[in-house]
């Protein structure tokens, strides 16, 4: 039995081991003088939100303080990130003429997170999503929530204060939980898909948690919601940070005891699937799964090597979504 923990690792985006050094972030000396540091090492995000990577596309550009001073870095919102091994990241927003110069100067491409997703290495990728995570509550910041005046970044980068004396209001960034799930019923698990969707992609079902929710009645509202499925039993199987923009994915695993499906809006299918059905369909080309990137993902090759001792990745090697990841 594995545990969460070695699940949610294996998630994309999910194997970073980065001191976070909350503790430090509000004292500005050191910051500083990490800033300022040999260990420091920058993260160049341009105003779409891509990152630069190195000339071979498989690691993050590693700027250095020079790198820093010489593009003018000084200028911009301080960002911390944390440390990595002996390295302290930052991350560094360049609007796109400056972050192109930079990048012909250094070489190396711009990559967006989902690509990054499936071609750069594991701890890499969970960095550039931790920086696009933050960046992107910035840019979602701009004005107090209580009365309306700007903020100001503080604590480097990971805290909004009030301008306004008055109200003083702090705002931290935001993590908005999301719930997926498998749901069980003898021997198939429940699938859906969207009308917008590629022709025969089924996923796993997913919502967004609502207020005064627990994540287990989330997982069965929406089943019951999508599928007309009531979920009777459910465990939590892993988690991956999500930031389009701000989400983190909460992967469940459910059983239902009666297999009626009764479509809701949100779907234009769902259908149970059998073992032999995801074979037979993958195999024939009828049948895609989602994205190597998702837990949805995760999700089917848990269940599929669980019920019937059978690898998800050896029956997806000729979906283009893996062709383009190796590619
Ligand atoms: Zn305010």
């Amino acid at each position: 039995m594995s545990s969460s923990l070695s699940r949610s690792r294996a998630n994309t985006f999910s194997s970073l081991d980065i001191e976070r050094d909350a503790d430090w972030r509000s004292d500005t000396a050191t910051i500083n003088d990490r800033l300022r540091g040999a260990a420091a090492r920058f993260l160049l995000l341009r105003d779409d939100g891509s990152a630069l990577v190195a000339s071979g596309r498989e690691r993050l550009a590693e700027l250095s303080r020079d790198d820093f001073v010489r593009d003018g870095g000084a200028e911009a919102t301080t960002i911390y990130l944390g440390k990595v091994q002996d390295r302290d990241w930052f991350a560094w927003r360049q609007g796109d003429a400056a972050a192109a110069a930079i990048a012909a100067r250094l070489g190396g491409d711009f990559i967006d997170l989902r690509s990054a997703g499936m071609a750069l290495e594991a701890v890499d990728a969970g960095l550039f999503a931790y920086a696009r995570a933050i960046v992107n509550w910035q840019e979602r910041t701009r004005y107090c929530s209580v009365c309306g005046s700007p903020v100001r970044l503080e604590s480097a980068g990971h805290r909004a204060v009030c301008t306004n004396p008055q109200c003083a209001a702090e705002h931290f960034p935001r993590t908005d939980p999301a719930m997926i799930v498998i749901v069980a019923h003898g021997d198939a698990c429940l699938l859906g898909r969207q009308a917008s969707w590629p022709k025969g992609r089924y996923s796993t079902l997913a919502g967004f948690v609502e207020p005064g929710e627990t994540l287990e009645a989330a997982v069965q509202r929406e089943v019951y919601e999508e599928a007309g499925v009531r979920v009777v039993d459910c465990d939590y199987h892993s988690s991956q940070a999500w930031p389009f923009p701000s989400s983190i994915m909460l992967g469940f695993t459910a059983r239902a005891d009666d297999p009626a499906i009764k479509l809701g809006p949100e779907l234009e299918d769902a259908r149970w699937f059998s073992a032999r059905q995801l074979v037979d369909g993958l195999a024939s080309g009828e049948l895609l799964m989602p994205s190597p990137l998702s837990v949805s993902y995760r999700l089917v090759e848990h269940w599929l090597r669980e019920t019937a001792g059978i690898e998800l990745d050896a029956l997806t090697r000729g979906d283009p979504l893996r062709r383009a990841a190796r590619g």
